[in-house]
């Protein structure tokens, strides 16, 4: 089994956030003020601003969220893949307009949505070069040396069996199994790029700041991670 990174080809435009969106700090960090972007939730439901052509096929936001419509959505449940779910997409198909202060208004896309990793493609192996840093008491930030090897981030002896995942210390990215992967090149779908987490070189080289492991996985997987980089830190 290969990991497979999902994202817009380089050249696509990514979509926008609508300017309503928001992080909220959940509370303060008790021990480092800095720390609180570890704290921060995003607005549950996704608000976008549409382009003219829509959605088609999938798509990224400005922030990474992935986006699907019911082509993609069909195909993905009927062949029974797991470790994902969909939430409502809400957009407004007018570009603010910075002279007037008046948000434009949203409303519920009928065929698009956003797609949801909830998979658990393990914690990167220590082979991989990447290793804890920094581990806040206070909030659970955590800072992390730069990858190195790309072709051990992924360990197979940990990944959950799901077809939509993220990997610790990198939980901004989506990744894919191959069964997933098949389906998507089979799609055709137009400006994604679906590489081998082998070849995804711009995941190398920066120190990673992934934060707290719980906005991306259910309460019991983040905290079994949690768990593991608090004894990895009292090595
Ligand atoms: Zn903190």
């Amino acid at each position: 089994m290969n990991a497979f990174r999902v994202t817009l080809a380089c050249n696509r435009p990514r979509l926008l956030w609508h300017p309503s969106m928001q992080y909220r700090p959940c509370r303060p960090c008790p021990l480092d003020t800095t720390h609180n972007g570890a704290m921060s939730e995003r607005d549950e439901f996704l608000r976008i601003i549409l382009p003219p052509r829509g959605i088609e096929g999938m798509s990224f936001t400005v922030m990474g969220e992935c986006l699907i419509d019911a082509v993609v959505l069909s195909a993905f449940r009927d062949a029974g893949l797991r470790g994902f779910g969909v939430k409502t997409v809400f957009a407004s198909s007018t570009k603010p307009n910075l002279t007037d202060s008046r948000t434009p208004q949203c409303f519920a896309l009928p065929d698009v949505w956003e797609l949801v990793p909830t998979g658990f493609g393990g914690i990167a192996s220590p082979d991989a070069g990447t290793a804890l840093m920094r581990l806040c008491a206070g909030c659970g930030y955590s800072k992390y040396s730069a990858i190195a090897n790309l072709d051990r981030v992924f360990d197979q002896t940990e990944w959950d069996g799901s077809d939509v995942f993220r990997i610790w210390p990198i939980p901004v990215v989506m990744f894919v199994s191959d069964r997933a992967a098949e389906i998507l090149h089979r799609l055709r779908l137009p400006g994604i790029s679906i590489r081998c987490i082998d070849a995804c070189e711009e995941l190398c080289g920066n120190t990673l700041t992934p934060g707290a492991p719980w906005p991306y996985w259910p309460y019991e997987i983040a905290s079994r991670i949690h768990e593991r980089m608090v004894a990895s830190a009292r090595e």
